[in-house]
């Protein structure tokens, strides 16, 4: 008997261990490593390239980076700004380039890195000391946006915070979000940008190979559906009232919004018309705006359906490439704020889309 309990406990611990293993975790090592660059341009010392190309050399780092295209005259005027804004003899060269951020960009940047790292690293000593209870709230968030059945976990996924640049970046099973990214967004409202990422990963899709032809329009329904649904998980947070965001980080809702209904008439006008080669379109001509992602005028599109009432019958069709344009149309009908209609010709030709693909693919989940 007694050793039948102890095989017990053993098992337990065993399978403890292993969730423990299996457990979401973030890799912050780089902020550490980075502020120890940082303490020793406080004390005076340059930053030689062999340290900076050292502290370089990290996959997170370089995973995010290329995304951004970044090169190597980025990074050495990025080491030299550091030592602009880190070391004290160069203080009066620092204030003079604050007064013109928009001209020394990277040095208001650091900068912020630099007035804020004790708070900055007090938030990573939280977020360390109960990793799951910080992803529980990301998933919360994304879950908002998403039926039951893709109320899942990504556990596999690398998360790595690194301290350089101002953004998030996510790609295959790897999260990798910037120190000022996290920290802000997370003042600001805990756990709503992973929400937004994560929102990414879990969103169950309907994939399927599109005829040449199709191609660029289909990659735009799929754009506009996954950043517009994405973005009602955090973008209502982000606005110019968010004053817990730098300047720069916030007001993205109200632009999406405002360029909304001007592309999408843009689309309209496009797809809708008789004389248009439709396999002649591109993306860039489709979506004739400053960002291609999706958020315009994705965010528009979702905002009309969910002030209108449709939120459920979104979240119900979230894999439908081609059922949120007719909601969409449902909503903007009804919409008291006369929101973009979309012409009887656009939504035929949706509907020829969607007839012709409906059985051409499946719904997959990400997290299989
Ligand atoms: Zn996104």
């Amino acid at each position: 008997m007694v050793i039948i309990v102890r095989i017990l406990v053993f098992v337990v611990m065993v399978v403890c261990l292993a969730n423990e293993i299996k457990a979401q975790s973030i890799d912050d090592r780089t902020c550490w490593e980075y502020f120890k660059l940082t303490d020793r341009l406080r004390e005076g010392d340059s930053l030689s390239k062999e340290s900076w190309n050292k502290f370089l050399k990290d996959e997170a780092i370089e995973v995010y980076m290329n995304d951004q295209g970044v090169d190597s005259t980025f990074f050495n005027t990025y080491r030299k700004t550091m030592e602009i804004v880190y070391m004290p003899k160069n203080e009066s060269i620092l204030n003079n380039r604050l007064k013109d951020p928009n001209k020394y960009w990277w040095t208001y940047i650091i900068n912020e890195y630099k007035v804020h790292e004790e708070e900055m690293k007090a938030y990573l000593r939280t977020m360390k000391q109960n990793p799951k209870g910080y992803f529980d709230i990301c998933y919360e968030h994304a879950y908002t946006m998403l039926p039951k059945e893709a109320h899942k976990r990504v556990d596999h996924y690398k998360f790595s915070i690194i301290p350089l640049h101002t953004d998030a970046h996510i790609e295959n099973g790897w999260i990798v979000c910037t120190l000022m990214c996290a920290y802000f967004n997370d003042k600001n409202k805990t756990g709503i940008l992973m929400g937004h990422e994560l929102h990414h990963s879990l969103r169950p899709r309907y994939r399927f190979t599109a005829d040449k032809e199709d191609e660029a329009i289909i990659e735009v329904l799929q754009r506009m559906l996954n950043e517009g649904s994405a973005d009602l998980v955090d973008k209502r947070y982000q606005g110019e009232d968010a004053h817990a965001l730098l300047e720069f980080q916030r007001g993205y809702p109200e632009n999406f919004l405002e360029e909304g209904p001007a592309v999408l008439a843009n689309i309209d006008s496009l797809l809708g018309s008789e004389t248009i080669d439709k396999s002649s379109l591109t993306l860039r001509k489709l979506l004739n705006t400053w960002n291609t992602s999706g958020h315009i005028p994705g965010y528009y599109i979702m905002d009309v359906i969910e002030r209108n009432g449709y939120k459920e019958e979104l979240i119900d069709n979230i894999s439908n490439p081609f059922y949120y344009i007719y909601l969409y149309n449902r909503a903007a009908k009804s919409d008291t704020k006369a929101a973009y209609v979309l012409s009887d010709a656009v939504i035929q030709y949706i509907q020829s889309l969607d007839k012709k693909y409906r059985e051409k693919g499946k719904i997959y989940y990400v997290n299989r």
